[in-house]
């Protein structure tokens, strides 16, 4: 059983699949399978069971509701690291801080201009957060977050999401489940982004590019995640 204080075994990145795992296989998979073999410690202690989650609630309905009986207890634990849960007026506040609320990101995945909030996969968090709350207390809760930025004085804002994102961010989970899993358990080579810490520390030359291409990833880390 997954408790807190078995939460950072290595055992238990490979039987359970936590949003910051799933976020990092999305962000390069050969730095994931590294972290995992190498049993790095993972740092972000919101982590969430997401793809055990959402992979058994997609195969079938019985099967899912076998999951969440199996793990009820242990998601809810984490669950209760949310800042704020209010069951009965059915919402939760969750606190972050961030280098500065108003900071913009490019983000390769929404192919566009992202606040923090998106580039750090809070939204994938809430809709989480908000499905397994939904199910454990029978009844519909909207998340916010409490955004603390790092600055001197800091500045604060309280953020709402409206409901599409979250959506948006279940679709993508689904869209990518199968492919990491696959990854993750040997049945598919992990595709290096070419461009992090560990890809630039393995890193072989094996030909040139054009001038053109140097601001072109994809032609940079020689893949085509298409
Ligand atoms: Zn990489």
């Amino acid at each position: 059983m997954l408790t807190e204080d078995n939460y950072y075994d290595n055992d238990n990145h490979w039987k359970y699949m936590s949003v910051s795992q799933f976020k990092d296989f999305m962000s390069c998979e050969a730095k994931a399978m590294a972290k995992l073999n190498k049993a790095i410690p993972k740092e972000n202690t919101e982590a969430f069971l997401v793809g055990n989650y959402v992979h058994s609630a997609f195969e079938n309905e019985k099967s899912h509701e076998t999951f969440l009986t199996n793990h009820e207890s242990d998601m809810l634990t984490k669950a209760g690291k949310i800042d704020c849960l209010n069951v009965e007026e059915g919402y939760f506040v969750d606190l972050k801080t961030t280098a500065d609320i108003g900071k913009r990101y490019f983000s390769p995945r929404y192919r566009k201009w992202v606040s923090f909030v998106e580039e750090y996969g809070y939204v994938l968090q809430m809709a989480i957060y908000k499905i397994l709350l939904g199910e454990k207390y029978n009844k519909e809760f909207t998340p916010y977050i409490y955004a603390v930025s790092k600055q001197d004085p800091p500045n604060v804002q309280a953020i709402d999401f409206i409901n599409a994102r979250f959506t948006h961010e279940l679709e993508y989970v689904e869209q990518n489940i199968e492919h990491i899993l696959k990854v993750k358990f040997g049945e598919q080579i992990p595709t290096p982004c070419g461009s992090c810490d560990y890809c630039r520390a393995n890193k072989v030359i094996t030909g040139f590019i054009e001038v053109e291409e140097l601001i072109d990833k994809e032609n940079i880390n020689g893949n085509n995640k298409s």
